[in-house]
């Protein structure tokens, strides 16, 4: 395999990270045990921070860019793995310490794969992609806990009309929980009602600091938000409740007390995608396999290409993004 194909690189720029089109060729490829070629990706909000050069996501560079990969084994060295298998990879460093799926070709380590669950395309895995797999996590880990009951009191979900807030919206609702939606985008109601919210609140709200000990609302919450938000959710989750949190569209800091937590024995639950094990991984698209609803699939995804991603790194950055972009690499 001598042809040349197009990946999106992170280069170096007199000290600074910079996106860059270049073609490389398999045997530039780092020495994994399994080639794939891919047919999609994605854009993350961690996407948005790599290509747009405002987060230092890479650790190494040149670095191809992309943390999701929806694709077919052409080649492997593994018993785990064989030429036309359909696979899925979702986040173990890729784009920060190894080379990601911004790229027609990618060799990868065997235990980052999982396979294409038989309900989805790789046009829906990617339509799902860290964002949406991320949002299972945290569904999964409030069912564990045991805080949320379908058809009980509210479950929150906020930076609702962002990749991991739609589908955790669609998540839940299909699982006969009753949501709430926390966005700044009132324009979004319509679409986030047709993933199933039923209730809507203006994140400013939220985003105000309020008293450590709020009154009692949220069975649980998603959040991927952080900061402000985050305090203020963990003060208003009933007694016993739990709150899944993910994300820093709001800041990275978390300006609370311990009082939730002591005194009505609210959980804070943390959701890592990254490094996730294989385990909770497959739990995950399990759960997004059986749950989510294909037609809330369609009404959140758009279509984009490789060429569009510097423009679109910095759409979801600025909050423009509705539900999920995937990138066709093919
Ligand atoms: P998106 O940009 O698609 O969604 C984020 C949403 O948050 C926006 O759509 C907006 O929702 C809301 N938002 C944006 N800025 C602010 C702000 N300043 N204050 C309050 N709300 C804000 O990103 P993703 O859904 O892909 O990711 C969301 C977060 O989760 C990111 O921080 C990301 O890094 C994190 N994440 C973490 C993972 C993990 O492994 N822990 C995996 C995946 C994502 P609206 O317009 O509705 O208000």
């Amino acid at each position: 395999m001598s042809e040349t194909f197009r990946a999106l690189m992170i280069v170096d720029n007199e000290g600074k990270p910079k996106a860059e089109f270049r073609d490389l060729t398999v045997a530039e490829l780092p020495d994994h045990d399994v080639l794939v070629e891919v047919a999609f990706s994605t854009l993350n909000y961690k996407d948005g921070l790599a290509v747009s050069g405002k987060g230092r996501i890479a650790r190494r560079l040149p670095m191809v860019a992309g943390i999701d990969i929806a694709g077919t084994v052409v080649e492997s060295r593994s018993d785990e793995w064989k030429a036309g298998d359909k696979v899925v990879l979702n986040g173990w460093g890729l784009s920060e310490t190894e080379w990601g799926g911004y790229s027609r070709f990618q060799r990868v380590k065997p235990e980052w794969l999982i396979r294409l669950p038989d309900a989805f395309s790789f046009q829906d895995a990617m339509a799902i992609g860290t964002a949406g797999y991320t949002a299972a996590l945290c569904v999964n880990a409030l069912e564990a806990w045991g805080a949320i009951q379908p058809g009980g009191k509210e479950v929150l979900v906020t930076g609702a009309a962002g990749g991991v807030g739609s589908t955790a919206i669609s998540l839940l609702s299909t699982k006969g929980y009753t949501v709430t939606a926390s966005t700044g985008r009132p324009e979004t109601h319509e679409y986030l009602g047709g993933l199933g919210a039923t209730n809507f609140i203006d994140r400013a709200t939220l985003s105000e600091k309020g008293g450590p000990l709020q009154k009692e609302r949220w069975a649980g919450a998603v959040d991927s938000v952080g900061s402000t938000t985050l305090a203020n959710v963990l003060s208003q989750t009933v007694y016993g409740g739990a709150v899944a949190a993910c994300g820093l569209a709001g800041g990275a800091d978390l300006p609370g007390t311990v009082l939730p937590h002591i005194l009505r024995s609210v959980a804070l639950l943390g959701v890592d995608s990254v490094m996730a094990p294989r385990a909770k991984r497959e739990a995950a698209w399990k759960t997004l396999a059986e749950h989510l609803d294909k037609t809330h699939l369609e009404s959140m995804t758009t279509v984009a290409g490789m060429s569009d991603l510097p423009k679109l790194a910095n759409d979801i950055l600025a909050g423009q993004i509705r539900g999920r972009v995937v990138i066709d690499i093919s």
